[in-house]
């Protein structure tokens, strides 16, 4: 049983990173979000001109890629190969084909050992769409992070926004519900709420009161 690891799942936007950085702080954990590992690799399949649907050529490019992700209070930086793509990681682009690249079992069969032996290292907090069913099932506790997809667009249209980016609401809202049907029919680990997990949803709950019902859960657990 990992006793110091705190499992986060849930569709894209339920606010895992926000949510989870904090309860890392709060516990003094590490924290992980995994979500932008599979990002990585769709930044570098687009880069070399990998098609989505190339499995074993995405297969044998994640191999190949060296991945160096620290995360602080600060934000995270991610580099690929030496190159640092931290700031392209969240683009739309990437929003667009990353649950394709992650639907591909030999991109997950190299990323999950990686985050499996950064879970080794010590108290973390990870976050993603397998970590409580996959990734580490023995995780002492477990969190279902879910919200509307019309609250999910409006929080993720809200910060693509802050940053300038040019979407209308619609497209968010129709990009959300995508990755929500390819996360959940994909073959491999589908997102799902994990046998055990504590399942939160955060419609009407402020990032303080999702961190503190998740703090009573680790207390709990
Ligand atoms: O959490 P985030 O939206 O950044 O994740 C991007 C995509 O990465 C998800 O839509 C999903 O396809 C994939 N992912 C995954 N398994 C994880 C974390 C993310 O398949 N553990």
């Amino acid at each position: 049983m990992l006793n110091k690891a705190v499992a986060i799942d849930g569709p894209g936007a339920s606010g895992k990173t926000s949510v989870g950085r904090e309860v890392a702080r709060c516990l003094r954990f590490r924290f992980m979000d995994t979500g932008l590992m599979y990002r990585a690799a769709t930044w570098q399949a687009m880069r070399l001109r990998i098609p989505v649907y190339d499995d074993e050529a995405l297969t044998q490019m994640t191999q190949a890629m060296d991945i160096d992700l620290t995360s602080s209070d600060c934000g995270d930086r991610l580099l690929i190969n030496g190159v640092d793509a931290t700031a392209e990681l969240r683009a739309r682009d990437i929003d667009r084909n990353v649950s394709a690249v992650s639907a591909v079992e030999g991109v997950r069969r190299e990323l999950v050992p990686q985050q499996r032996r950064i879970a080794e290292q010590g108290p973390i907090v990870m976050v993603g769409r397998d970590i409580c069913t996959a990734v580490l099932p023995d995780a002492r506790t477990k969190i279902y992070l879910d919200a509307s997809a019309e609250v999910r667009a409006e929080r993720r249209f809200a910060e693509m926004n802050q940053i300038g980016m040019a979407v209308t609401p619609k497209q968010v809202l129709a990009d959300i519900e995508r990755r929500d049907r390819i996360d959940s029919d994909r073959a491999v680990t589908p997102l799902r709420i994990a046998e055990g997990a504590v399942v939160i949803n955060t419609d009407d709950l402020t990032i303080t009161e999702v961190v503190g019902k998740i703090i009573e859960a680790v207390r709990d657990c």
